[in-house]
């Protein structure tokens, strides 16, 4: 059985990483959203994909749920001795990985190339694919601070700004990779983890023939809802849900995969929403279950609770 699963960061990663526990080696496909990335201090940093990385090699920092265990911060500090005003974490282990990855960028390997190799070094049995080797960036209108780029308005501001309007630059000439391609043309069922829907998984959607490839699959797909009782674990997803004019509740969140779901796993605390949605969403397979994942323990039970769906799709 090969299954792909869609991810951004530090929420979606939770029910990848259970994922990444209970399936054999190499039938695990992560395609991780590359619109975050950014250049810092000539950098080619990639967060979604280092977070994803840290956490199936098991060297994730466990409270932030990004960055890595056991991090210091010396090259940070000294940039501060230098007056530099350094608004993102960059630790000294976590370094490394961005020194690695621009250098063979500048060599000119291709973005995929080097996950692999670096997923490989750190022993990680499953694949970890960005959705495109081609430059996306998501970019975020704001009210206070007119367009700024993904990283400035999440870390920079706090993603306190109100949102106006998101966009995918270079999302009209980003194409699939050929591995992307592969790995969701031979999935036999395909996820969407608890990620943002409009930061995370839609730079991935928007990606060219993605969505369409997607859809041309007769699989399963299975969204895991990122909202608990209407709101988000941590982050803008309702906020900017609201801003941007969804209702922040399942309904919203069902809305936006329009056509893309077969299956939709909800949490108990929105069972008041699952008529509503059935109603207007009759083809769609809801269930629903304690969806929050503070532990490991968390994160393999309802990574088997979806892989549950393939085993009803095979009843049927
Ligand atoms: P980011 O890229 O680091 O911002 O993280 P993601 O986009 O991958 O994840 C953010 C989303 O994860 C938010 O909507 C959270 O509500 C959701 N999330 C975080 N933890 C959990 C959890 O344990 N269960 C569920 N269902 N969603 C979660």
């Amino acid at each position: 059985m090969k299954v792909v699963a869609l991810t951004g960061g530090v929420g979606g990663v939770k029910l990848a990483h259970g994922l990444s526990q209970v399936l054999p080696p190499h039938t695990l496909t992560v395609i991780g959203n590359v619109g975050d990335d950014f250049e810092y201090y000539g950098l080619h940093i990639s967060p979604d994909l280092d977070t994803v990385m840290y956490t199936l090699a098991g060297i994730v920092n466990p409270i932030t749920g990004w960055g890595q265990n056991n991090e210091t911060w010396q090259m940070k500090t000294m940039l501060q001795t230098y007056g530099e005003d350094v608004w993102f974490g960059l630790g000294d282990r976590d370094l490394a990985t961005h020194i690695l990855r621009t250098d063979w960028l500048r060599r000119g390997y291709r973005l995929t190339e080097i996950t692999l190799h670096l997923a490989e070094q750190l022993q990680i049995p499953h694949t970890i694919l960005p959705a495109t080797d081609d430059r996306l960036r998501t970019m975020v209108q704001t009210v206070e601070y007119g367009l700024l780029p993904f990283q400035e308005y999440f870390v920079k501001h706090r993603w306190q700004p109100i949102v106006s309007d998101v966009s995918y630059d270079g999302a009209e000439t980003a194409k699939v990779s050929p591995e992307v391609l592969e790995a969701i043309q031979q999935a036999d069922l395909i996820i969407i983890c608890p990620s943002n829907p409009i930061l995370s998984i839609a730079p991935i959607l928007a990606v060219q023939s993605m969505r369409e490839l997607l859809m041309s699959r007769s699989v399963p797909t299975v969204l895991v809802s990122p909202l608990i009782g209407g709101k988000a674990i941590k982050g803008p997803t309702d906020k900017i849900m609201r801003e941007l004019g969804y209702i922040p509740s399942t309904i919203g969140v069902v809305q936006f995969y329009e056509g893309l779901l077969d299956y939709l796993i909800i949490d108990v605390a929105d069972a008041s929403e699952l008529k509503t949605v059935q109603e207007l969403y009759p083809k769609l397979q809801i269930l629903q279950t304690s969806t929050l994942m503070q532990t490991i323990d968390d994160r393999i039970s309802l990574a088997q609770y979806v892989l549950a769906c393939l085993e009803n799709e095979e009843i049927r």
